[in-house]
């Protein structure tokens, strides 16, 4: 039996008839704890609230009827096969129902009973019968199974939509608490939590239904929105490490003394950024630009503001290439006005950094190099993991004391958004303009019978304009990680490809190399030795090649736009005019047409807004391996309760403590952790 007062918190396996077997299949939906059973949403319902009596069905309905079993058997067949029969009767006739090889049935469908049978009248053997209908006895607690309209779950094997009610449903008449503050439930017209529960389960009508949803949705992203600016609250209690001063004469000097003039959106973000450095609170800023629009610069001026106030500053790249990279970029710019650059490796990771003014490596190599407390800034570079961690990190190793400025830099387009919601935390600032000297890269979408012309039409490219390629290989797995299929298809592809190009130099790049490889096969490429470069669809997101103008990429389908964005932003770096072609064997005209938006758009954001209205926000370039999007009921492409929730979460966010049923609530959010 249910006990009364059983807490959402307690474990599954507390319910009655849930034991260590269940648990473990339910481990697979995500399911530990009650709430989260409760939590556990149908994916759809099947309606079977057309209750008819037994004379008026009609072949072809999907219907419900009850009546008493007057015939019960179980017919055993040649070949092994057995049918379950059952004869029902209600006041305006009878009709039969048959299963197949259940035989168990039989046992508890006996003669006499009441029972409720939904499903679709059909002809078997001549008559008018429900085939494999679903069943319910009559139970003085109601129908969940037939008769209404019925809940059909995300299962699992041994997990039925059948168990998942007779499970869910005891719980559904527990007293559950509200912990949305009834402002906010008055403001946005919403239902009780407990009253929501009920509806989404089991809905009366389609309008219950959907006024569960519409609460339930809201309190899915309300929790992320006040995670977010939690989160936020938190960092701003924080003191800077060392206050700045703005030096505004020595960065105008330094900006003037810069190979080319800075673009206005660059302008307006260094204004931006200089002026949180200069703050007392530490800065928490996520600058977001494609790639090429030049954030390197703008990180530099930041890193150069640091010095001037004889600061440290720490730089993170996700990757050994592009820290190499970074610190060869920042090096010639830097080090010939006295500051000391260091770069740490795998194989420097020991070496010390006491003396450097800049330290540039990867997230793990600098977390064991030196304490936060040591730097004045972090710029973090080209991160997809939204950085939770790397600043819960931060924040964790500065403990109460004071924290370092923090600069993120990525060229993931998110919408925007989007990116308030799931960057609650963070300031935004968008570099939205590409420097003026850069041409627009032209694409175009190759069918596959031009495919062998436009191979003939690379390497004559190459050879008339001394430039180089990349080619990227077919999307077989989309993981962040390098996956094995995907390798072995970059193989393939090299193997494919490289006697069709001869006598043009080929190479291969892909995750699975060594350090040491890798970086030979770039340096090859950098200096030009090869000419081609054919990587995975994961590989080195900020490789800087001026001299590569021709981006071709193998089943362009498969990638999202913003991503095909990306990886188009590696070519069109030099003055040469650049090319990027989208192989397709797609036929699909809508297919094509979501291919084509390429060639006329040419920024990142516009085209994460088309991928998340055609794709929806599971396939948003970056976000997908990271579980942000799996919504339960919220949808990030709903403007509407994105507005509402982020105005529902500022204004109760300062009087948080006043309640602490919601404060637990976000404790537990399982959406908001993974964020927090
Ligand atoms: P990303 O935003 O992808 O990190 P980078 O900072 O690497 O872009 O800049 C790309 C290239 O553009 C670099 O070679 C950089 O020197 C150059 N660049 C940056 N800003 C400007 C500008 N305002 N005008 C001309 N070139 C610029
Ligand atoms: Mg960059």
């Amino acid at each position: 039996m249910m006990p009364e007062n059983i807490s959402l918190e307690k474990p599954i396996t507390d319910l009655f008839m849930v034991g260590q077997a269940y648990a473990k299949r339910l481990a697979k939906l995500d399911i530990y704890t009650v709430k989260d059973l409760l939590y556990h949403f149908p994916s759809r319902y099947l309606d079977f609230s057309r209750v008819k009596p037994i004379s008026q069905l009609a072949p072809g309905e999907i219907a419900t009827i009850t009546g008493q079993i007057i015939a019960s058997q179980n017919i055993y067949t040649r070949r092994s096969k057995n049918i379950q029969k059952i004869t029902i009767r209600d006041h305006s006739g009878q009709i039969e129902a048959v299963w197949f090889n259940q035989p168990f049935l039989i046992q508890s469908l006996k003669t006499g009973r009441q029972i409720s049978l939904s499903g679709k009248v059909d002809v078997f053997a001549n008559r008018l019968s429900l085939v494999s209908p679903e069943y319910e006895l009559a139970k003085p607690t109601g129908m969940i199974h037939t008769g209404r309209l019925v809940p059909v779950y995300p299962e699992t094997r041994g997990v039925s939509s059948k168990w998942l009610r007779s499970r869910i449903a005891p719980l559904l008449k527990l007293e559950i608490k509200e912990f949305l503050p009834k402002i906010i439930l008055k403001k946005y017209a919403l239902a009780g939590l407990g009253e929501c529960l009920r509806n989404i389960h089991l809905p009366r009508d389609s309008k219950t239904l959907a006024k569960a949803q519409k609460r339930l949705a809201f309190e899915e992203m309300f929790l992320i929105q006040l995670a977010g600016l939690r989160r936020k609250q938190v960092w701003q209690q924080h003191q800077v490490n060392c206050r700045l001063k703005p030096k505004s004469a020595a960065i105008k000097q330094f900006i003037s003394q810069l190979p080319f003039k800075l673009t206005s959106a660059q302008k307006r973000t260094t204004t931006q950024i200089l002026a949180d450095l200069t703050a007392a609170q530490p800065m928490n800023r996520l600058l977001q630009g494609d790639v090429g629009s030049g954030k390197t610069i703008v990180a530099a001026i930041a890193i150069y503001l640091v010095w001037l106030n004889q600061g440290k500053a720490a730089l993170m790249a996700p990757t050994e290439i592009l820290a190499q990279q970074h610190y060869q970029t920042l090096k010639e710019l830097l080090q010939p006005l006295g500051m000391k650059l260091k770069l740490v490796t795998s194989s420097t990771a020991k070496t010390n950094t006491d003396q450097a003014d800049l330290v540039i490596g990867t997230q793990a190599l600098l977390h064991r190099s030196f304490e936060t407390n040591q730097v004045s800034l972090v710029v973090i570079d080209e991160q997809h993991r939204f950085g939770v961690r790397q600043r819960n990190q931060l924040i964790k190793t500065a403990g109460s004391k004071s924290l370092p400025h923090l600069l993120t830099m990525t060229a993931t387009p998110i919408p925007r958004t989007v990116a308030l919601t799931l960057y609650g935390d963070l300031d935004l600032s968008m570099i939205d303009e590409m420097p003026a000297n850069r041409r627009p890269v032209k694409t175009w979408v190759v069918a596959p019978q031009k495919k062998s012309a436009a191979y003939q039409w690379i390497k004559t490219q190459i050879n008339q304009q001394h430039s180089q390629a990349f080619i990227v290989c077919p999307l077989i797995e989309e993981s962040e990680a390098e996956t094995l299929q995907n390798v072995k298809a970059a193989t393939i592809e090299f193997d494919r490809l490289k006697p069709i190009f001869r006598p043009l130099k080929v190479a291969l790049l892909h995750g699975r190399l060594k350090a040491k490889e890798k970086q030979t096969i770039i340096n090859d490429f950098q200096t030009g030795k090869t000419q081609i470069l054919i990587s995975t669809p994961v590989i080195e997101v900020g490789l800087d090649i001026p001299n590569a103008t021709i981006m071709m990429v193998e089943t362009a389908e498969r990638f999202g736009l913003a991503q095909l964005h990306q990886l188009r932003g590696r070519v069109g770096r030099g003055d040469k005019q650049s090319y990027c072609l989208l192989f397709t064997d797609a036929d699909n005209p809508s297919t094509i047409k979501r291919l084509r938006s390429l060639e006329t758009c040419h920024q990142g954001a516009r085209l994460a807004e088309i991928d998340l209205r055609l794709r929806g926000p599971g396939e948003l370039h970056g976000l997908k391996q990271h579980g942000f999007f799996k919504l339960k009921l919220a949808d990030f492409t709903d403007r509407v309760l994105i507005g509402q929730t982020r105005e529902a979460a500022a204004l109760i966010i300062n009087r948080l403590n006043q309640y602490q049923g919601l404060k637990l609530w976000l404790k537990q959010a399982k959406m908001a952790n993974i964020i927090n």
